[in-house]
């Protein structure tokens, strides 16, 4: 065993507590890591990496970086997903014996991140904790440590929902139980890249029980409980903040699942994964902090009650009516500041007095807000304008006890105002007259010597002195003047009266000092008092602002409010892609309708690519999603049933996180709206079955509409380049064909991005490849292939179109089956790839390989 100095010892000691943690340990101004944690920060944070002498036989790697200027270093590692634990000096060194004591004092994670520096203001930043029971039961609680704000929901419907609920949220940090199995722990990890903590099962303590006194869940609370034991453990100090915890039911919320989610770039693009070009980028209007993380929790669940989406227009409709209120609004709410994170703040008790102040402005404010809403004519404004509470005393108590201008710190001084504490303002006075009391005494001095360059300072080492230059000094009665320090053209002196005046401003300066630090802790203490009213201001102005926003920006893009109908019918007139829309100009984006109901069922979209299919039907999804989060849509009228969820396979589809192939990814996104979609739904297919041959794919896509058309019955936008597909309609009676419009125009294909009755006459690909200008040899060979092929085809058509299926399948079949099947083909043909995981697909893929080798 290598015997290391006693301090490294300190060290490797609580290291070993905190294994999956960077060890920030206090040295004197520094924090230093050491051995592997070294080595690794050195790298992530581009650091030099050193090297001390522990007492062991080899140096020990080391790298350091300064106490005052750790928050960004700690900030970097944890936007990486690791954890830092700090390490403090817990006793004065010039009283320790031996090695100075040494704790962690917090461990700084992902999901606990507290600094504002290190939080993005526009962001909620979860932490969740994940309680596993069975197979199927789970329970998910989140917390947003910065704002205090808890959820929970219970999943019932397995593993696949839990990855859905954690992405949707999106959560940085889950607290899982050392049980979860590890295939489970690894897909959080592939699928959501989070970091993982482990939490423990326990009984809540006591003291939590008031926050969670109207949850029947028990594994709700379990799960809050596993969360709690956490926080404890990682933040050592006071949780005051904490809201009572909230059941999200997840059936009262439309289901979406994580691939419609990013299918349909709702907060972040999918390949760039930037706002910019998102849905949330459109609708983000608002102008208070509070207001954009609100308005992405309204996009994380959209809403099923009629009643609840429809007061959500009533705002946006009342706020529309009256641009100059609305503005005067907008102008008052940006003084609002982050009043959320500020309670959290105050609980963590690393409230400044500026962090006050701007309480205080904001707080001036909310009268003025509620005169404003007061005026509006819809009734739901005025009520809240009512409901408004303005926490009148917390403002007077704000008024009268900061000062106009405090500084950051809060042992400075200068936080508290006159007049607001009589003790405080005797030192004050103290100090003042004394420092009247020197500015006359130096003029004094200056008419008893007639030294007009005399002058009194102050320093830190020597107090207040009389300088005098050289040339003077020989003005300078003898024995009144204590010489005190020597410059090059000047002398400085003192006096006893002098010392004895300074004594006294310094000790009422200290004091004051000193008192101004308990007010503000007092203060604080007050404020913290207030924590649940100013909470509930925080979420009326939050609401408020998503609503102002959506205002907004209904009239700023001619938005309509949607009528919401029981009968399941969709009736969307000059409907537009939101985003699209906006990134082009106005004017060249070319509306289109949609008509669904119990008779149109399924829409089949044929027509050349890049003409505007997948535009369209994510045009749809987006403006049913609109709808439901209580915004105007992009349309000139759309009569909408509300929907219960929303299942796409759309667009990109890569999953590099995942590592599946396309045609895996197209399948598993099918089986998953196939699975859960009701007749409520809205499912939107592009070009499924494009990831694997012709044959199989169109024979998967038929198969898929027939199964929607006969067993689902959910509203289904499928678009296809597949022109086969389109005679379809013949026996699918609800199922339509639409086309986009493309005309040629001189042997070029103009894209008209108009939707119409009936199939596309004509394939465009070739067309395409022409508008990519690929070689004109290779073009004309095109052509001609596809003209054989075309006549190749007719005659396939013509033989067999009784069976649905084997109008694609058995004519491949014909040239291709050998005499006898093999082993393989036939366990080939058994297997019922719909009701596969990947897992069990990779595993079949395995027997099959095996079989093979074992038939050569
Ligand atoms: P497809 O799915 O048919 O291949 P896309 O929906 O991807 O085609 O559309 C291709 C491009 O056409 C889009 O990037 C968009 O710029 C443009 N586009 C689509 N629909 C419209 C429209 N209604 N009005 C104007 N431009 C459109």
């Amino acid at each position: 065993m290598t015997k290391y100095t006693p301090m490294i010892e300190q060290y490797l000691k609580i290291k070993a507590q905190h294994k999956d943690s960077f060890l920030f340990f206090r040295l004197g101004d520094f924090y230093e890591l050491f051995f592997d944690d070294a080595v690794k920060a050195a790298r992530e944070l581009e650091i030099t990496l050193t090297s001390r002498d522990g007492g062991g036989k080899e140096r020990i790697p080391m790298c350091g970086v300064p106490h005052h200027s750790a928050t960004n270093y700690i900030k970097n590692l944890v936007e990486k997903g690791y954890k830092v634990a700090i390490c403090e000096q817990v006793e004065d060194p010039k009283e320790a014996k031996g090695v100075v004591k040494r704790e962690v004092v917090q461990l700084i994670t992902p999901g606990t991140v507290m600094d504002g520096v290190m939080l993005d203001e526009k962001e909620n930043n979860y932490l969740a904790s994940l309680a596993n029971f069975d197979e199927d039961t789970y329970s998910i609680v989140y917390i947003d440590l910065s704002t205090g704000e808890t959820s929970g929901a219970l999943v019932t419907t397995g593993w696949a929902q839990v990855l859905n609920e954690l992405y949707n949220r999106p959560v940085k940090e889950v607290i899982i139980s050392p049980q979860l199995p590890e295939l489970k722990r690894q897909s959080l990890i592939d699928r959501l890249n989070i970091t993982i903590s482990y939490g423990e099962q326990t009984e809540l303590k006591a003291s939590y029980d008031h926050l969670v006194e109207r949850i029947d869940s028990k594994q709700i609370i379990t799960g809050f409980s596993q969360l709690i034991s956490y926080l404890e453990m990682t933040q050592k100090r006071a949780l005051d903040h904490i809201k009572p915890l909230k059941v999200i039911e997840l059936h009262q919320y439309l289901g979406l699942d994580m691939y419609s989610k990013r299918n349909l770039e709702l907060t972040e693009t999918i390949i760039k994964k930037t706002k910019k070009g998102s849905l949330l980028w459109v609708l983000d209007q608002t102008v208070t902090a509070m207001g954009a993380r609100k308005l992405k929790s309204f996009l994380e669940r959209p809403l099923l009650n009629q009643s609840a989406i429809e007061k959500r227009y009533q705002f946006v409709d009342g706020l529309m009516a009256d641009y100059i209120q609305r503005e005067e609004l907008r102008e008052h709410l940006k003084s609002i500041y982050d009043l959320e994170r500020l309670c959290g703040r105050v609980a963590f008790g690393n409230v400044n007095a500026r962090d006050l102040l701007q309480l205080k402005i904001s707080l001036t404010k909310v009268p003025a807000i509620k005169e404003v809403l007061a005026k509006f004519s819809e009734i739901e404004i005025v009520n809240l304008s009512q409901a408004l509470d303005p926490i009148t005393d917390l403002k007077l108590l704000l008024e009268k006890s900061l000062a106009d201008d405090p500084p950051l710190t809060i042992k400075e001084g200068n936080i508290i105002r006159d007049g607001f504490n009589e003790e405080l303002d005797k030192y004050r006075d103290a100090s003042r007259n004394g420092k009247q009391w020197i500015a006359e005494l130096e003029n004094q001095e200056k008419e008893a010597t007639g030294i007009k360059s005399l002058k009194i300072g102050y320093n830190r080492i020597f107090g207040y002195y009389i300088e005098v230059t050289k040339a003077n000094l020989h003005l300078l009665p003898e024995g009144k003047y204590e010489r005190k320090q020597t410059l090059s053209n000047a002398e400085r002196f003192i006096t006893p009266e002098l010392k004895e005046k300074e004594n006294l401003i310094l000790s009422a300066e200290e004091k004051s000092i000193e008192l101004e630090y308990q007010l503000f802790l007092k203060l604080r203490e007050q404020v913290l008092e207030y924590i649940p009213r100013l909470q509930k201001l925080a979420d009326q102005i939050s609401q408020l602002d998503v609503f102002q926003s959506f205002a907004t920006i209904s009239e700023q893009q001619g938005y309509c409010r949607p009528q919401l109908t029981t009968d399941g019918k969709v009736e969307i007139i000059k409907g537009r892609h939101p985003v699209v829309e906006k990134v082009m100009n106005d004017t060249t984006y070319v509306p289109n309708d949609v008509y669904l109901d119990q008779d149109n069922q399924i829409l089949l979209i044929t027509g050349p690519n890049m003409s505007g299919k997948s535009t369209y039907m994510r045009q749809v999804a987006l403006i049913v999603i609109m709808a439901q989060i209580g915004c105007f849509v992009p349309a000139d009228k759309a009569v909408l049933p509300i929907f219960d969820k929303i299942f796409t396979r759309i667009g990109a589809s890569d999953d590099l996180v995942g590592g599946q192939s396309t045609f895996m990814v197209e399948m598993l996104e099918a089986k998953h709206a196939l699975t859960y979609a009701t007749k409520n739904s809205l499912i939107l297919l592009d070009e499924i079955g494009r990831g694997t041959s012709t044959y199989d794919g169109m024979a998967i896509a038929q198969a898929i509409m027939e199964y929607v058309h006969d067993h689902i019955g959910a509203k289904t936008l499928f678009s296809t380049h597949y022109h086969e597909l389109t005679s379809l309609s013949e026996q699918l009676t609800r199922l339509k064909n639409v086309h986009v419009r493309a005309e040629e125009f001189e042997g070029r294909v103009v894209f008209l991005h108009q939707i119409r009755k009936g199939p596309a006459d004509k394939s465009y690909g070739i067309h395409v490849a022409k508008l990519a200008e690929l070689p004109d040899v290779l073009i004309e060979r095109a052509n001609v292939i596809l003209e054989q092929l075309e006549q190749n085809k007719q005659s396939e058509i013509n033989t067999s179109q009784s069976d649905q299926l084997s109008f694609f399948v058995n004519e491949a079949v014909e040239q291709e089956r050998p005499i006898e099947q093999s082993a393989v083909e036939k366990k080939l043909k058994s297997i019922n790839i719909m009701e596969l995981t990947p897992i069990e697909a990779l595993n079949e893929l395995y027997r099959l390989q095996q079989l093979l080798n074992k038939e050569d």
